[in-house]
């Protein structure tokens, strides 16, 4: 039996989306360790079931972990999740992680329109819908403080030396969405905050990266570090971002690359 929770997030009803994958699924495991009751949200359910294993594995003294499917670009999911919350006393953090790149995003010339329709329903779309709902929620439960970070990426501020322009597209709107809901939102006491990391070692990057090493070389020399980040590295600035630590931060392009984007790097 769990005992009362502690921590930089106690008393927190948080959701996760895209949690079983690299992000969501740290940020769900110091979430929970911090205190907060979390929902992981994501599209798979296996990867879901395998997710919480490891959650509950990894933080025994979790006060409260559950799952629920969702699809993030379809509305009627979002609502769904968010308003499942309605009965642990209403959403008081959401953390808008779910998103794709897919293979087959390229160029101007060589992007297929369903690849780029697919990628902002997933990374824009999905995003509204979860900041929407929060909104919705937090007046709903007559809050007067919520924290609201959505998934952008450091490809919505530097071009991407590689193309994958649906997605660079896609981020860049989450960024601008975010800054806009912040301004707006502030005076209730609704936090908005976007998180921008660099290429990191999750398997949403790996796995498109594959073996090809050319590609993969065009990435890592403009690491002034020398290595990709990791999963956890974005998870702590969420636990920073969603807590009342942040009361003050409102608005931002929280960056946590390394330094990548304040980089002058040349090949070698
Ligand atoms: P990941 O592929 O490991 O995890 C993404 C998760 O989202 C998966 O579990 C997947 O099942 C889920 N998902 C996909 N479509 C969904 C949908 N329609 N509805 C709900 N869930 C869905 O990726 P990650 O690296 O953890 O990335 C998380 C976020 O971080 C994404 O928004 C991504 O664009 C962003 N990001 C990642 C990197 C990186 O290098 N990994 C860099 C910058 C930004």
């Amino acid at each position: 039996m769990a005992t009362a929770p502690r921590g930089r997030l106690q008393g927190k009803n948080a959701i996760v989306t895209g949690a079983a994958g690299g992000i969501g699924l740290e940020t769900t495991i110091l979430f929970a360790r911090e205190g907060a009751s979390v929902l992981m949200a994501d599209i798979s359910e296996p990867a879901l079931a395998k997710a919480l294993a490891k959650v509950k594995e990894v933080a025994p003294n979790a006060y409260r972990v559950e799952t629920i499917k969702c699809d993030v670009s379809k509305e009627d999911d979002v609502k769904a999740m968010i308003e499942s919350q309605d009965g642990w006393g209403g959403t008081d953090v959401i953390f808008n992680n779910a998103g794709i790149m897919h293979a087959d995003d390229a160029d101007a010339v060589d992007t297929p329109e369903k690849i780029w329709d697919l990628t902002h329903n997933i990374n824009v779309k999905g995003v509204w819908f979860g900041s929407k709902h929060a909104v919705l929620s937090l007046r709903r439960h007559k809050k007067t403080k919520g924290s609201i970070i959505n998934t952008a990426s450091v490809v919505a501020l530097v071009g991407s030396a590689t193309p994958q322009l649906a997605y660079t597209a896609s981020k860049g709107a989450v960024l601008a969405m975010t800054r806009e809901l912040a301004i707006v939102h502030a005076r209730e006491g609704f936090r908005f905050n976007s998180l921008c990391p660099a290429p990191l070692n999750t398997p949403l990057l790996q796995d498109w990266l594959g073996d090809d090493q050319p590609k993969r070389h065009r990435r890592e020399v403009h690491f002034p570090t020398g290595r990709f980040g990791e999963a956890i590295e974005q998870a702590n600035a969420v636990v920073f971002l969603a807590s009342d630590e942040a009361s003050f931060v409102n608005g931002t392009d929280f960056v946590v690359d390394g330094g990548m984007t304040r980089a002058y790097v040349t090949p070698e």
